[in-house]
């Protein structure tokens, strides 16, 4: 079962579904409501240059993806370090992650019509990964595609 994710354009503030990426997935593209360029990354969606996107050279490209990068990762780790204490050694945990700028929680997908008995095993299987990765994702591409879930 593929799970959406709730984004914003960090241009015009159009909010949106995504298909959640697969862990570790830079994706990049313009917004379908402004066009502007942005690259969705840990489930956020950060603003890029679209001149420097479509008309840079590979260096500044490079520098400029980078660049948004390292501001964001920093963000975090600078939100990491100033709570961390000397408790940290009792096991793994979260660390404040970013709040979603959205208060309501993600609607329910596809209840509707499952039979309320049926187990729905959470786990993405490794063909549903695979589905994914070459049905759905390359649809990010396809603009109506994208429009359509983002609206
Ligand atoms: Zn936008």
């Amino acid at each position: 079962m593929l799970s959406m994710v709730e984004v914003k354009c960090p241009h015009c503030g159009v909010r949106g579904q995504i298909l959640l990426p697969p862990l570790g997935a830079l994706i990049v593209g313009p917004c379908p409501n402004c066009d502007q360029m942005v690259v969705v990354f840990c489930g956020k969606v950060l603003a890029l240059d679209k001149e420097i996107m479509l008309k840079g050279t590979a260096t500044e490209k490079h520098e400029h993806l980078m660049g948004i990068l390292v501001d964001f990762l920093a963000n975090r780790v600078a939100r990491v370090v100033e709570q961390l204490s000397p408790d940290m050694a009792d096991g793994l945990r979260d660390y404040a992650p970013e709040a979603q700028d959205n208060a309501q929680p993600p609607a329910p997908e596809a209840e509707v019509g499952q039979p309320e008995h049926m187990q729905v095993d959470p786990r993405i299987t490794d063909t549903e990964l695979d589905e994914f990765v070459h049905s759905e994702l390359p649809r990010l591409d396809n603009k109506d595609y994208f429009k359509a879930i983002f609206d």
